[in-house]
């Protein structure tokens, strides 16, 4: 067996002992006598999965009694539809768009309501965070709505918009258990799982208990009330049973890695490699601003199309996968979610300094 390192955005590398410990319960979980595959959600055996798994993930993020945790599929995408559905009470929310994916939630509100950009790094490609000291939320807007991480282009929220009384509400997929957070700054939050926590198919939601109302948009399908979820355990009907017992024992790895502060420790460590040579290489450039670059996925270039190519090339011929970047901006993209190992990101390094020296003029 031989394993690559794996840069990919998402579905993404997953913690091998993680994977390992899953292979050898698959026939046989605990004692069952059956994988969790094939497993009734409605079983003892997997009420304790997801409900240590809930734990672990509270446990991790300090999560406060007064929010919820569900366990939901659809994706972030659905999410785009479910925040408006539930949350627009007024019919109007404030929008920040940082690239496709506050993109995409925006024209999804649309349908709903009426939606205010309140700022937009499109100017310059969605390479920087907007001045957040400028910001005007409006005063009939239900929430704020902000992407987080920006998978695509590789930025950051270092800091968070001021939103007043406002409920904040964060896409997290791409940086979700990467470092600490606050909680109780937002109203929600929402994290697909296939990029830094588990396999596809499962989307966590962290929502604040007084926003989980029956008062939703009418025609708003029960499915997509957070209402039925919160109501029912995440078990209303059948939940992504196998992805959230993976769910769980990522949360597990990452409470025996030293929880959040350790993982924040050594990401900042994993993405200074990178950075630091991107600074100072004659060859590679890094595409975002310095202060909101992200920790997880890292976008660069060389400045011409065709050495691009020939990196990405030459690198999956070495075991580097999916640095390609995104098919919207081109270039290259690292991803170096939790489970990418620090020795992924340094033979990376090492590839490109030989790279670099291999094609200079
Ligand atoms: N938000 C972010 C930040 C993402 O990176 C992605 C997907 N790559 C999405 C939302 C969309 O997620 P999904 O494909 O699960 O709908």
């Amino acid at each position: 067996m031989s394993r690559v390192y794996n840069f990919s955005a998402g579905p993404a590398v997953l913690p091998e002992e993680v994977l390992k410990e899953a292979a050898e319960e698959m026939l046989d979980y605990n004692g069952t006598g059956m994988s969790v595959m094939e497993m009734s959600h409605r079983s003892k055996a997997f009420e304790k999965i997801i409900g240590d798994a809930e734990k672990s993930l509270r446990d991790l993020i300090n999560i406060p009694d007064n929010y919820k945790v569900l366990f939901l599929q659809g994706g972030g995408h659905q999410q785009f539809a479910m925040v408006p559905m539930n949350l627009m009470k007024n019919k109007v929310a404030d929008y920040i768009n940082t690239g496709q994916w506050a993109k995409r939630a925006m024209l999804e509100a649309k349908i709903y309501g009426k939606v205010n950009l309140i700022a937009s790094s499109e100017d310059k490609n969605y390479s920087y965070i907007p001045d957040l000291k400028e910001l005007k939320i409006s005063d009939d807007a239900d929430y704020v709505y902000i992407c987080h991480n920006n998978t695509i282009y590789g930025t950051k929220y270092n800091e968070l918009p001021d939103a007043g009384d406002k409920i904040l509400v964060a896409d997290m997929s791409s940086d979700i258990l990467s470092e600490p957070i606050d909680v109780t700054k937002y109203g929600l939050i929402f994290a697909g799982a296939q990029k830094n926590i588990g396999p596809a198919g499962v989307v966590i939601v962290i929502i604040r208990e007084d926003l989980i109302t029956e008062d939703v948009l009418p025609g708003t399908p029960t499915m997509l009330k957070y209402k039925t979820h919160a109501d029912n355990n995440s078990l209303y009907n059948t939940p992504p049973a196998y992805g959230i017992y993976m769910c769980g024992k990522v949360f597990k790895w990452l409470q025996n890695k030293g929880g959040l502060e350790a993982m924040k420790k050594i990401n900042e460590e994993k993405a200074a490699i990178l950075y630091e040579y991107l600074d100072s290489s004659s060859m590679f450039k890094g595409t975002v601003v310095k202060k909101d670059r992200s920790l997880m996925n890292v976008p660069f270039i060389t400045g011409s199309d065709e050495l691009d190519a020939k990196f990405v090339k030459e690198a999956k011929a070495a075991g580097f996968e999916n640095l390609k970047g995104h098919r919207t901006v081109g270039g290259m993209r690292a991803s170096i979610y939790n489970a990418m190992p620090i020795e992924g990101v340094k033979a990376l390094v090492e590839f490109m300094k030989k790279f670099e020296q291999e094609n200079k003029k």
